[in-house]
């Protein structure tokens, strides 16, 4: 017997009126609904132009990317007018993408491809058309001098509209994990274990030029090559570290899966595969005027870069640089009062002063440091007792060179004076330190005292901590997707530059449409 389709039934259910079918007394009442029908075909009309309101971010995005010079980025397209081949996406799309993707917290390209697909700025952007996710992660990492070019465009048009001062710059670095694992370290030994078994994977597979494999097998395949690749790289790694004696053989480790990320110390006190990334933020408009990812987890050896970038970036060098104290090392006061930069930071705790540290080794305070006398012509110290303490070394601390002299322990050992002088020493003689700062940081370290100065040091946090938060908070740049030093200083680039431009629609985009929108 044959059944009616669901369908039918439904629809039988949903076309009966009520008042048509007399109900009976005493049956209980059924409410009438409207049912879904899925067994349709239908065909919709779609204004793409209407998907999104005029005021949307993506139209910004689009507008200011049609008004930058792309050159860089046409010059790799070998697919000419006339001429066969597979024509593809325009780089402009392409950006535009990526910008819009990454002010969404997106940095996926494979969600950018889906989200192209029915997410109606996506679909506005690329006009309804689907784009591969391998176009999209190609495009992110192949045109760094380009993308590059154009973060100092963007600079030149917020310039142009007034959103760049360089009167003062807040300069800060910032910890973002790498994409890596910490038990992802490993020593020299088990690396070449590793290497060696991934060569052989390799070889197993033949050459790829020879064959046309499938895709899913050719994926399999390009990831057991970079793998290989990686671990090449780890082993050099670790090699630069014993050639460098950072460390020893023992101690000497790199990533496997991103050989160039170090361990660094976070936020949180605990210790992860990182990149330093150091940003400059003009004062006034908090726009990203610098950017760049180091391998060092020291703050102090990127201040000079950083004010040569700003310099390349917009022609110009910042008048003020507030930094943190981790940056007010001697070189830099220096080397800032050099470029005529004035600098604004804390001079970190120095050494100045062994006495506190003396008198708990139980030296009398008889023979404290003034009781020493400095001969400057000789640059020797004499004792109380008469005895020479000659110059032994010296350390830079910020802001201070400290200068240490030292007296022969054959001296000292025989002094009728050292349970006084220096009880503890058993191998060396009794040693003071001078402090030396030469006029210049002398100058930096009164300045400091200066109520102006701390005022304007106490504006650092809220300009230099913004655009690291909002990277991290906003654009979910936490962890690093690409690996290694270049690919994951273009990400920092994308990023950088999509917070510029998202400062742009909000301070000048938005409100001269409001402005031409009243008129
Ligand atoms: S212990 Fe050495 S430094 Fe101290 S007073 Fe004697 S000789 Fe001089």
């Amino acid at each position: 017997m044959n059944q009616p389709k669901v369908t039918e039934q439904l629809r039988g259910l949903e076309a009966a009126p009520a008042e048509s079918v007399p109900t009976p007394p005493g049956t209980p009442v059924r409410p009438r609904v409207k049912l879904v029908d899925r067994s349709q075909l239908t065909w919709q009309m779609l204004d793409v132009e209407r998907l999104i309101d005029p005021d949307h971010a993506a139209r910004a995005i689009w507008d200011l990317v049609g008004r930058l010079k792309l050159d860089g980025f046409y010059a790799r397209i070998e697919a000419v007018e006339g001429g066969v081949g597979r024509t593809p996406w325009d780089p402009r799309l392409l950006i535009s993408l990526w910008l819009y993707a990454y002010s969404r917290g997106i940095s996926s390209a494979r969600e950018i491809a889906r989200r192209c697909t029915y997410e109606p700025a996506f679909q506005w952007l690329c006009g309804l058309g689907e784009i591969n996710h391998h176009t999209l992660s190609d495009f992110r990492v192949e045109h760094d001098a380009s993308l590059r070019e154009l973060f100092v465009q963007v600079l030149g048009v917020l310039s142009t509209e007034g959103l760049v001062s360089l009167q003062r710059v807040m300069h800060d670095g910032t910890r973002i994990k790498a994409c890596a694992g910490a038990d992802s370290f490993r020593r020299e030994e088990r690396l070449k274990e590793h290497l060696e078994a991934a060569r052989q994977r390799v070889a197993a597979m033949g050459d790829p030029r020879q064959e046309e494999p499938k895709r899913k097998r050719a994926a399999q395949e390009r990831a057991v090559r970079e793998r290989q690749q990686r671990l090449e790289q780890a082993l050099e790694e670790v090699q630069k570290a014993r050639q460098a004696k950072r460390h020893d053989k023992e101690q000497a480790r790199a990533s496997q899966s991103d050989p160039q990320a170090r361990i660094m110390k976070q936020s949180d006190g605990g210790y992860a595969p990182s990149y330093n990334v150091q940003l400059s933020t003009e004062a006034s408009h908090r726009i990203i005027v610098g950017a760049q990812v180091s391998q060092s987890p020291n703050d102090f050896i990127h201040l000079i870069g950083a004010v040569a970038q700003v310099e390349a970036n917009l022609g110009r060098k910042p008048a003020q640089v507030v930094v943190d104290a981790g940056f007010t090392s001697r070189e830099n006061i220096l080397s800032m009062a050099e470029q005529g930069v004035d600098l604004v930071g804390p001079l970190a705790e120095a050494n100045l002063s062994w006495a506190g540290q003396q008198r708990q080794r139980g030296v009398s305070e008889k023979f404290d440091l003034d009781k020493f006398s400095y001969d400057a012509k000789k640059n020797v110290y004499r004792c109380p007792a008469g005895k020479i303490l000659r110059h032994k070394g010296r350390e830079f601390g910020p802001g201070v060179v400290i200068h240490k002299y030292t007296a022969k322990i054959e001296t000292c050992a025989v002094c009728q004076f050292r349970s006084q002088c220096c009880p503890g020493n058993h191998y060396h003689g009794r040693s003071v330190t001078r402090a030396e700062r030469s006029p210049t940081l002398t100058q930096f370290a009164q300045k400091m005292q200066t109520d102006a100065a701390k005022a304007i040091y106490r504006q650092r946090g809220g300009v230099a901590e913004f655009p690291n938060a909002w990277l991290k908070d906003k654009l979910g740049l936490r962890q690093f997707r690409l690996r290694g030093l270049v690919k994951v200083g273009l990400e920092v680039l994308w990023a950088a530059l999509t917070y510029n431009i998202q400062q742009w629609i909000r301070l000048s985009w938005r409100a001269k449409l409001t402005l031409a929108n009243n008129n």
